[in-house]
């Protein structure tokens, strides 16, 4: 047997049972022996009943003195109920719907349960468990197998429940395939892990907490610095390529559309084209991600690199997340370099087949210099005839996949930039993006104003559209963001059509409305856009379609409608289209929720505007969840390891990849794990 095989061969598993644990995503030996438990019981210690109390977990050992069954008031239902005793007090256990327990459950009979106590139904002031995370029924004289000892929690099904899954979990330990070391013998050491077996026997039945935590450190420790290898591999990878473009020091061109900006890069602004420029020099390709909040002025770095790969005699491409703001880049680019002769095209998805081969021949001519679009600009078919520099905005869309593609197209590799908006902390930065050179912009454009923002009920909604309105009237523009797109019988909360009919035929009826959201053509929402960016639209509604990158000066106030439905980070995208000129600039959060943690949340909002913060508010009250594969499209998603609490094992982590990368011996060792672990999510490392 092998960690690779499939798990129908597993005793006790068969071909049904398969088919059930591969909707979760297991099929391997390994997938089994990785599905970590969500969280633990402790059964170590029995809580006498007279001292358990309403709304605590605890293990209870009893005999049953009594058993009654009762049929629910649907008629279909059926209520088990054993009383139990164990000498100190009594407590109901109760089954719904489990008639095949009554066989096997007699008076006199012992009990070993685990659940959480709640009052009795009726019962004045008795206590009661249904809803056990386990039990167990005992024969006369029979010691409880699982007695004693911390119990993992699985996420389970209703077919595959915890019982299953501890079972299987046992057959799998006791008997499993060869066991592979992951780490070289020198990291072991070096930072006192436990043995890789015995860690994956812990984490699934731990003797105790303490071996538990060492468990997981060894674990989390193994995935973080596996995919740290792989990362630190790419970039080790681009560094050693001389296939790169070296790129001359600035001339003219590039100094006089500096110049001819309205406004002068700030400090950091200034740092970052510094840095971008003097990768672009190099014979290394350039892998670099600017990093910098919503509004800090990242499109003219990449403005003056493109500039810069042209007056080279290069192309350069600018790639957008949407087409809406493609168009927008499109159009500022085209204003700011057609008075230098400098050519740009703009692929559209709405061309029609001729008009794109027109210019798909265009760029292989050398006929465009620059080229924005969205994704379409590199796939399959578009060639450039000098791809020198390819710029991204919004990173989260473009990964190490993508990189991967372009590494295929030529034999020159084109430098790469990447730049996004998504704050997250820069100890993180440096392990997500690990095989990129990070330049961070903190610095917002001078003149900003900082976005007032409120929390408000629905209540005062006729005010705040009275001031949105005196607002419009001083010419200014507005967003009314909604969080559905059309009417939905399951969630009673207005949609963005309907609060689009309520507003241009109430209040704004003397005003240019406009809608916009996700389901309609692309064609209709670029009109409305454009409207809306010339002016001939006052007031937008809209989903989140607009969350990324569009940029309306004139527009200085937001209202979001059931604020409580985005989270912080997104809240924050949102507000940052607002605030971008001169004007003093508001933004509303209309929410009626009444959940504490909820006005907790949108009050992080009123009190900062700082992204790095927010994002982090976010991540704790979310949960990183599947957060590492989302950040940068093509990572593995972690199963053990947790980006935000494991920081110093990520730290740790990330200094032994280091290490390894400087020893031959261990990388020799190391490649074959990554190929077979993360071959998929890694598959430009040579020879992986
Ligand atoms: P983002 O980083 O969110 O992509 P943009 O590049 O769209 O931000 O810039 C936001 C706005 O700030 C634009 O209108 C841009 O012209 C302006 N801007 C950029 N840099 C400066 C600067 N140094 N001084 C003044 N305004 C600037
Ligand atoms: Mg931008």
């Amino acid at each position: 047997m092998k960690w690779q095989d499939d798990i129908q061969y597993l005793k006790g598993v068969g071909p049904k049972k398969a088919a059930l644990l591969a909707k979760l995503g297991i099929q391997t030996m390994f997938d089994l022996l990785t599905w970590y438990p969500r969280g633990y019981e402790d059964q170590s210690a029995l809580t006498p009943i007279a001292s358990l109390h309403a709304g605590e977990t605890a293990t209870v050992s009893g005999s049953i003195m009594n058993l009654t069954e009762k049929q629910g008031r649907s008629r279909k239902m059926s209520i088990l109920t054993a009383l139990v005793g164990d000498g100190t007090g009594f407590l109901q256990i109760i089954w719904f719907n489990q008639k095949y327990l009554k066989q096997q459950l007699k008076i006199g009979c012992r009990l070993f349960v685990t659940g959480k106590a709640t009052y009795a139904y009726g019962g004045q002031g008795q206590l009661a468990m249904s809803n056990l995370s386990s039990f167990q029924i005992l024969q006369d004289g029979e010691a409880p197998e699982e007695a004693l000892g911390i119990q993992p929690i699985y996420s389970a099904t209703e077919k595959l429940n915890q019982k299953f899954f501890r079972k299987l979990m046992h057959t799998l330990l006791e008997n499993p395939p060869e066991w592979q070391e992951v780490l070289p013998e020198s990291v072991r050491t070096e930072y006192a892990l436990m043995d890789r077996r015995q860690a994956f026997g812990a984490i699934h039945f731990p003797k105790d907490f303490e071996e538990l935590q060492a468990a997981r450190r060894r674990l989390a420790f193994d995935e973080l610095y596996l995919i740290q290898c792989g990362l630190l591999l790419i970039k080790k990878q681009g560094r050693e390529s001389r296939r790169g473009i070296r790129h001359l020091s600035d001339s003219r061109l590039t100094r006089e559309v500096m110049d001819s900006l309205p406004f002068r890069l700030t400090g950091d602004q200034a740092k970052c084209l510094c840095a971008v420029k003097s990768d672009m020099e190099k014979t290394v390709p350039m892998r670099r991600l600017v990093q910098g909040d919503v509004g800090s002025g990242k499109t003219v770095i990449a403005m003056l690199a493109l500039v810069k790969t042209v007056e080279n005699g290069w192309q350069g491409a600018l790639m957008a997340p949407t087409e809406i703001l493609a168009a927008q880049h499109y159009e500022s680019f085209r204003k700011q370099l057609a008075p230098f002769g400098i050519r740009v095209g703009f692929l559209s998805g709405r061309l029609t087949k001729k008009k794109r081969q027109e210019l798909y021949d265009a760029m292989e001519a050398q006929e465009l210099d620059i080229v924005i679009g969205t994704h379409a600009l590199i796939q399959e078919g578009v060639h450039f005839a000098k791809l020198g520099l390819v710029v991204t905005d919004e990173q989260h869309r473009f990964g190490i996949a993508q990189r991967a593609e372009l590494e295929k197209k030529s034999s020159r590799l084109p430098d790469v930039l990447v730049m996004t908006a998504t704050p997250i902390p820069r100890t993180m930065t440096l392990t997500i993006y690990g095989d990129l050179d990070v330049s961070l912009i903190r610095e917002l454009p001078p003149g900003r104003q900082p976005v007032r923002t409120f929390v408000r009920r629905p209540e005062r909604r006729p005010l705040i559209y009275d001031f949105v309105h005196k607002e419009i009237e001083a010419g200014r523009q507005a967003y009314v963001i909604c969080p559905l797109i059309e009417m939905n019988e399951e969630l009673p909360i207005p949609s963005a059509e309907e609060v689009y009919e309520e507003l241009r035929h109430g209040i704004f009826r003397d005003m240019r409305c406009g809608l916009v959201h996700g389901r309609m053509k692309a064609a209709e929402k670029e009109q409305v856009m454009q409207d809306f960016y010339e002016n001939r639209v006052q007031l937008l509604v809209s989903t989140t379609v607009i969350e990324v990158g569009v940029n309306v000066p004139n527009a200085s106030i937001m209202v979001v409608e059931h604020a409580e439905r985005f989270g912080l980070a997104q809240l924050h995208q949102l507000r940052g289209r607002i605030g971008r000129g001169s004007y003093r600039s508001y933004c509303v959060l209309v929410s009626e929720s009444k959940s504490q943690t909820a006005k907790e949340r949108l009050q992080i909002m009123e009190s900062t505007a700082d992204g790095f913060q927010l994002a982090e508010e976010d991540l704790k009250l979310r949960g990183p969840g599947q957060f590492f594969g989302s950040m940068q499209h093509g990572l593995p998603d972690l199963k053990i390891a947790d980006v935000l609490h494991d920081m110093d094992i990520l730290l740790d982590a990330r200094r032994a990849a280091m290490q390894t990368m400087e020893r031959r011996e261990d990388m020799r060792f190391v490649r074959p794990i990554l190929s077979m672990q993360y071959g998929e999510h890694f598959k430009q490392i040579r020879d992986v």
